[in-house]
């Protein structure tokens, strides 16, 4: 028989999530270890651009004890600053961390409790928590294949820097906040960019003398819950408003982009040898995000006159491009377009779990992280709670009320015995 060690909850994923549980269970005095597939903090070191940095500022960077102390709270960190930040919190209590350890497989234990199989060695434990991000498999639609194999294809994940992309004009594809910074970056180093707009909101940056965010927290935003928003499924599926933290934080105005030379289409709706063919809803799409922009300027001006706030005034918006015409189809090669960047987002990976924990979408059931299992958790996903549940905003709330569902369910004396 296998040997498996004992141990009194196992967290899959060492990234701020998992780590941040792993605090709150360190100073309880509750036996666990975490276990990383590569190293920790390995999404925020590994999988992001050199020109990344933050979209929220840094105030809102509050992991466990242990929020952003610096002397920019209304900056934006860079990657490097990001992974200083993480370090130094997990040295304020050195972790059990396993690293190089993949998960491969969570089964219940026949008894009670669970059994997790690893690349370093196999485990029973009373509870799991899964605390494996959401960005697992990068989206890819099917017909990739069908592209001349001449050009180039990435996805966001493995883009770093303009240089890495071949000579000539590049396609960015997806207006999350991955796509619109992409662009940014290769379009600021002179490179032909084409960019293709899919319905992602967009949002002001600086607005009446502060960051929208700032706005935004004050009015209670992100104390709003899953259980209180009044669209939770949209809340759930919607992609991010779109900005950038780059040089100080800007907001992001397709239209300006478009007037310095960026070529924009609609969403992509296929792709054949050289050819790639748009949706008709590039207008749609560019006004679709004015609107959300507009919409979040008109809540920040109402809460200001409601509450007799002195801010100082901002000129109306302006819609200064409007495409000519739907593009529908362009040729690669007349275009010189070299290379694809797929920038359409990201879908966890939970093969490896066989607990009955899923809708039959494949999405996980929780309420606030607890699964209808006993002792089976997840944490760090977007909307677990709140808006900053899958962001740095809201991990420490999330963590330490789990820690408290674990450390509840080991005095409750339901656990079996190991
Ligand atoms: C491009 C991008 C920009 C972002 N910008 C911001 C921002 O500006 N502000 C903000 O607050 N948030 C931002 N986020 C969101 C969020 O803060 C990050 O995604 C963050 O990394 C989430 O932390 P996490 O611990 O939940 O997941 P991750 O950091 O992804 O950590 C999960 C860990 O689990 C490990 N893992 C996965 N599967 C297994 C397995 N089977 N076995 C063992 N280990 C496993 C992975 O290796 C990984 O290290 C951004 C996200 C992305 C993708």
């Amino acid at each position: 028989m296998t040997h498996r060690e004992q141990k009194t909850v196992v967290i899959v994923g060492g990234g701020q999530a998992g780590l941040s549980v792993s605090y709150y269970l360190c100073r309880k005095g509750i036996d666990h270890v975490v276990l990383e597939r590569f190293g920790k903090f390995h999404s925020w070191r590994v999988n992001r651009w050199d020109s990344f940095c933050l979209v929220t500022p840094n105030w809102q960077c509050r992991l466990p004890d242990f929020p952003y102390k610096g002397n920019d709270p209304d900056g934006f960190m860079v990657k490097d600053e990001i992974t200083d930040y993480l370090d130094a919190f997990a040295e304020t209590f050195n972790p059990p961390i396993i690293e190089d350890c993949s998960v491969t497989r969570i089964t219940k234990r026949p008894g009670g409790g669970y059994l997790v199989d690893s690349s370093k060695g196999n485990f029973t434990t009373d509870q799991v928590v899964i605390a494996t991000g959401g960005y697992d498999n990068p989206i890819v639609p099917p017909y990739t294949d069908q592209l001349d194999p001449s050009i180039v294809q990435v996805h966001s994940v493995d883009y770093r820097r303009p240089e890495q992309m071949p000579e000539g004009a590049t396609l960015v594809v997806g207006t999350g906040q991955s796509g619109v910074q992409l662009m940014e970056d290769m379009h600021l180093q002179g490179r032909k960019v084409h960019l293709a707009v899919g319905p992602a909101p967009r949002s002001p940056r600086k607005y009446r003398g502060r960051d929208a965010t700032d706005w935004l927290y004050e009015m209670g935003h992100y104390h709003i819950t899953i259980d209180q928003h009044p669209n939770p499924e949209h809340a759930l599926t919607k992609t991010n408003h779109y900005m950038t933290g780059r040089d100080g934080g800007h907001e992001i105005d397709l239209r300006k982009f478009a007037l310095e030379g960026v070529s924009l289409y609609g969403s992509v709706a296929g792709m054949e040898g050289q050819r790639i063919r748009f949706l008709p809803d590039l207008g749609t799409n560019l006004d679709d995000a004015d609107d959300s922009y507009i919409g979040i300027r008109q809540a920040i001006d109402a809460y200001i006159e409601k509450n007799n706030i002195d801010a100082p005034a901002e000129p109306a918006f302006e819609k200064f491009w409007h495409p000519a015409q739907e593009i529908t189809e362009i040729d690669c090669e007349v275009e010189g377009i070299t290379s694809i960047l797929w920038a359409i987002g990201f879908r966890p990976d939970y093969d490896w779990i066989d607990v009955d924990v899923f809708d039959p979408r494949g999405r996980p059931v929780y309420d606030r992280g607890i699964c209808r299992e006993d002792g089976f958790y997840f944490v760090g996903l977007g909307w677990l709670n709140t808006w900053g549940s899958g962001r740095f905003l809201g991990i420490d709330e999330d963590a330490r009320y789990l820690a408290e569902a674990i450390e509840a369910y080991i005095k409750s004396g339901l656990l079996v015995a190991s």
